[in-house]
């Protein structure tokens, strides 16, 4: 076995003390105030809609699946609502990712890490977490004595209950994300007999544990080590957001409220913080707000909600702690009034891309092709020269019908010259230059088409010809081009 004298290794400082520390036990306590109940309130309505959205049933005729909200991989279809997406259209999914991380952006421009404190999945499911093991084991005083007591039978008890609890919330977690892309009421009766695919059981697996670990024993960690927002967040902001912030000019000299009123009572500094350690007791990543800003606070203002009640308990006005711009804090100190900007330049780029992309993607969702085309050349032979002394040229067409009813579809030879003609295989013709073809709703057909050019035509070795499909009820109509080859 090697020792390593003390300063030589790359995990310890000169005096052979460990760069690390194990990570300290967090027992956040409890709060009551306006911060905390909108947390509660957006945990209600964003853990209602994950976990009965895919319930929702949204008609679209016959044939078609009726909920609202569903990824149908073997149909190779997205549907939202009104909205339905093919695979070509993905498009869309781009705009969306793009307008989610423009509006990230502009949270953060106003205020600072509001999507942490309030709206991250990590935060919701782990506020959760912790009301589960609050009910269960008690509060913030309560944990931390028990903690150092000795195993007893009556702990174990509360201890399995309190994972059964969480196993249960993380596998309905789990649940939920499946029903998402099948069927959820037959999913949910498949589930239940153990006749659904194996896939669903396998993500359900996944997202149980994930969940169980990282919202019931990771939490705090995962925002303060695993999260990248932080640190681009850092890198984004500005001295014009909100953040939560420590009023210093305020608070200092801090001590205990006896102390202050001695020392005011003498005309001495006295600071309107008590140094009773709320802010730091509620405190879900454990910080002390009033050392400043710091990577590990996600902003969730309940610092706030224990600070305004201590206030208001010896007397003194409310926003000690409070959201704040770093420009305030040190006007503050200079003993100036509050400024704000929310509009100036970067808000007004974000909010202008936001309705760029919003505006982009209502157009092209309005203005939506139902009918699409797509045509591909046979590339062996290129051509046939007949004994009749005409050339065919073979072609696969693809035609899309993208409405939810079924359609005749006219697809017609445009833009070649005269005497040309097309066939499809096994459907009549209309005229020599144009067949109807009947398409069901929300399906893709695929048909072989045959195009000729007659004897004695003047004809290129490559000349462009086009073909046009259009809906014979509404008229919509789409043209592609592509080329007739000759010898
Ligand atoms: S310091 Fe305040 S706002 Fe920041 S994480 Fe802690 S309680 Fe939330
Ligand atoms: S809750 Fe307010 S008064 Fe109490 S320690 Fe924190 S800042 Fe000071």
């Amino acid at each position: 076995m090697t020792v390593e004298a003390p300063g030589t290794s790359p995990d310890s400082n000169p005096n052979g003390e460990s760069y690390f520390a194990k990570a300290k036990k967090i027992y956040p306590q409890s709060i009551k105030g306006r911060f905390r109940n909108f947390k509660w309130a957006f945990m209600v309505v964003s853990l209602g809609v994950y976990y009965f959205l895919p319930f929702v049933r949204w008609d679209r005729g016959v044939g078609a699946p009726d909920q609202a909200v569903l990824v149908d991989f073997p149909a190779r279809r997205f549907y939202f609502f009104f909205i339905e997406i093919w695979p070509q259209e993905v498009y869309y999914l781009t705009g969306l990712l793009i307008l989610a991380a423009l509006t990230l952006f502009l949270m953060n421009a106003l205020a600072g890490r509001v999507w942490c404190g309030y709206m991250c999945f990590q935060t919701v499911w782990t506020d959760l977490f912790m009301l589960v093991e609050r009910w269960i084991e008690g509060d913030r005083r309560v944990r931390m004595k028990t903690d150092q007591e000795p195993m007893t039978g009556k702990r174990v008890g509360k201890m399995l209950l309190k994972h059964t609890l969480w196993l249960m919330i993380a596998w309905w977690t789990g649940g939920a994300w499946v029903l998402y892309f099948a069927d959820a009421p037959t999913l949910v009766k498949e589930l239940a007999f153990g006749e659904a695919p194996f896939v669903a059981y396998l993500w359900i697996g996944i997202l149980t544990a994930t969940t169980y670990v990282m919202a019931g024993h990771m939490r705090e960690q995962v925002c303060v080590y695993m999260c990248p927002w932080p640190r681009i967040q850092a890198a984004l902001t500005d001295e014009w957001a909100l953040n939560v912030t420590y009023r210093k000019d305020r608070g200092e000299p801090r001590g205990s409220l006896k102390k202050m009123k001695a020392r005011a009572a003498e005309g001495l500094d006295a600071g309107d913080c008590v140094d009773c350690g709320q802010c730091v007791a509620v405190c879900p990543t454990g910080i002390d707000i009033r050392d400043g800003a710091q990577l590990e606070c996600i902003q969730c203002g309940l610092c706030i909600d224990a600070c305004d009640n201590v206030m208001d308990k010896i007397g003194k006005p409310r926003g000690l702690v409070d959201y704040d711009t770093d420009i305030n804090i040190q006007r503050h100190l200079e003993g100036k009034e509050s400024i704000y900007r929310f509009v100036r330049a970067r808000t007004i780029i974000y909010v202008g891309l936001i309705t760029l992309v919003v505006g982009l993607m209502a157009y092209t969702l309005v203005n939506r092709q139902l009918v699409d085309l797509n045509v591909l050349h046979d590339r062996n032979p290129l051509y046939v020269a007949l004994s009749d002394g005409s050339i065919r040229n073979g072609f696969t067409i693809r035609l899309i019908n993208k409405s939810t009813t079924a359609r005749d579809f006219e697809l017609s030879l445009v833009g070649a010259p005269e005497g040309f003609s097309l066939k499809a295989v096994g459907i009549e013709n209309d005229s020599p230059r144009m067949i109807t073809i009947p398409i069901d709703q929300d399906i893709t057909k695929e048909l072989r088409i045959q195009v000729f050019a007659p004897k004695g035509a003047k004809l290129d070795k490559s000349q462009q010809i086009g073909f046009n499909v259009k809906d014979s009820e509404t008229g919509e109509a789409q043209t592609v081009t592509d080329y007739f080859k000759a010898p």
